[in-house]
């Protein structure tokens, strides 16, 4: 499996469940200062993106290093929940 269909798979997962779960909306009447949205789309992006890497296949090692050394915070989650085969 490439990592493009890997991806496309993973995309088709995560559209599912937020129509399941719909994400959090900021409730302020006027303006917003709270910035729920915001982080909370951060966040649900940081997620999938941990997700997706943690599943990816050790083939893709290369790829995933790139994309980890873009994140720092997540190096060492992501090498804690990786299972070494
Ligand atoms: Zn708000």
């Amino acid at each position: 499996m490439s990592v493009v269909v890997y991806y496309s798979k993973l995309k088709r997962l995560w559209d599912e469940f937020n129509e399941l779960e719909p994400p959090s909306v900021c409730k302020c009447i006027a303006g917003c200062p709270c910035n729920v949205t915001q982080d909370f789309l951060k966040k649900e992006q940081r997620k999938k993106l941990m997700q997706f890497l943690i599943e990816l296949n050790e083939k893709y090692d290369a790829i995933k290093y790139k994309i980890l050394t873009m994140e720092p915070g997540l190096q060492s989650f992501v090498d804690k929940k990786v299972v070494k085969k």
